[in-house]
């Protein structure tokens, strides 16, 4: 019996909070069922586990050792050991998590990668080894920004960047949004056609960290009284906006707007003038804000690096990334479609897009970056690599053209789940024949 009215009154309504909450569990769980069905595998399917000593063994290997370099090659990684994603994470996650003062999280960590790694199929470019790429290069980003920046990121944030890189693709089928929107896929209707790829990707992570075998942090909602938690509640709401502004952030769609966002918070100038930025808006920004902001355009940057790499990384990317818009094209001709730009092969001309993406996109973002970060490791690595890769795609002879992207040999599928249309064997073989010329 309440000992008062007030308390009384507050039963009630917790009762019909936890009446809401449990409607609101129910749509959470139909959803996450309906997104189950999309999938290939089961969130609570454990059966992919790893032995400790792969993890440890992995750190001795030449590619590991240049996880949160510029040069690091994922796709080496993958070929020395496979598991890409859950080694580069197991790695830079540990660094962060110890950084932000969670404890005991060696078997949830292991948890969430494996289910994390799992569901990202097998697409050629936006699979898990591109996650294992942006998580290193968004680490580049990180190590950067406590190097040099006069207001460098906190541990929470930089644990938000951790977790944004490694489910920033997750679920993705190879296709773009437009495709979706416009064949009327079932993921279009469950995010009403907003950033459909971004949001199911901020889904299937956060979903999977509410599984209790990788339960990194807490439970989003609480489920009972004794369940252990790795955050304060207010750090975890903290890293849960910063990585799902951060991921739907990396919507292309959305490219110019968050980036001339970005340079009006920084007071950015093209010349090399750098006295504004002490009185920048981003210097008066809230914590959080500055914190969604920074990780946001780091994850971007991370996220089209590629095209700033070593050539014989952005070459591989390239190709990849052709394949899957060559793909789309096809399937988009079979379904009668309008073809989506870049993904008509007997139109798309590869080296005069990538001077295109070099030129719009990726290298205003990077000089922007490095406006704020002002690093000579940044110059050197990024945006000189930029320029070279630029004057390359330029030239004569770029190292790709449309006659070395393979035809797709699989018949298109429409089914959703199927999406995964070249085999693992044709890509390790590609991975290979580059290794050997
Ligand atoms: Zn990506």
């Amino acid at each position: 019996m309440p000992a008062s009215p007030a308390a009384a009154s507050n039963g009630k309504s917790a009762r019909s909070a936890r009446s809401a909450r449990s409607s609101a569990s129910l749509v959470v769980d139909e959803q996450l069922n309906f997104l189950a069905q999309l999938h290939r595998g089961c969130f609570n399917d454990t059966s992919a586990e790893q032995s400790e000593d792969l993890l440890h063994e992995v750190v001795d290997k030449r590619e590991a050792a240049n996880l949160g370099r510029w040069k690091f090659d994922a796709y080496e990684l993958e070929r020395q050991h496979g598991y890409a994603l859950l080694h580069a994470g197991f790695r830079i996650g540990t660094e962060l998590l110890d950084e932000a003062g969670v404890t005991n999280f060696n078997l949830p960590l292991r948890g969430f990668l494996q289910e994390v790694q799992k569901q990202y199929h097998n697409v050629p470019y936006h699979n898990h080894v591109h996650a294992a790429d942006v998580l290193s290069s968004c680490a580049y980003f990180l190590r950067e920004d406590r190097r040099v920046s006069r207001i460098p990121l906190g541990s929470i944030p930089r644990l938000s960047a951790f977790v944004a890189a490694v489910i920033h693709d997750v679920g993705h089928f190879g296709r773009t949004n437009r495709f979706h929107i416009a064949s009327h896929d079932p993921v279009v209707v469950l995010y009403n056609d907003q950033s459909p790829l971004e949001n199911m990707h901020c889904t299937i992570g956060f979903s999977i960290l509410r599984q209790p075998h990788s339960a990194l942090f807490k439970k989003p909602f609480p489920m009972s009284e004794d369940e252990c938690s790795g955050l304060e509640d207010s750090d975890f709401t903290l890293l849960r906006r910063i990585v799902i502004e951060s991921v739907l952030a990396t919507d292309m769609s959305k490219h110019f707007e968050t980036l001339s966002r970005f340079k009006a918070a920084i007071n950015y100038s093209e010349s090399s003038n750098h006295d504004t930025k002490q009185d920048a808006p981003i210097c008066s920004e809230s914590v959080a804000d500055r914190s969604a902001r920074l990780v946001s355009i780091y994850l971007k940057a991370a996220d089209i690096g590629h095209a700033g790499k070593p050539l014989e990384i952005t070459r591989r990317m390239t190709i990849r990334i052709h394949m899957e818009f060559f793909a789309q094209g096809e399937e988009e001709r079979e379904l009668g479609l309008p073809i989506s730009p870049l993904c008509d092969r007997n139109e798309v001309d590869i080296a005069g897009s990538q001077v295109g993406f070099l030129h719009h996109l990726v290298l205003p973002l990077y000089k922007a970056v490095h406006f704020f970060i002002t690093s000579d490791e940044l110059l050197g690595d990024c945006l000189n690599r930029l320029e070279a890769n630029l004057s390359h795609w330029q030239s004569p002879n770029p190292c790709v053209t449309t006659g070395d992207i393979p035809h797709k040999h699989t018949s298109c599928d429409s089914a959703v789940a199927s999406r995964a249309v070249f085999p693992q064997e044709q890509i390790v073989k590609l991975i290979n024949g580059f290794d050997h010329q």
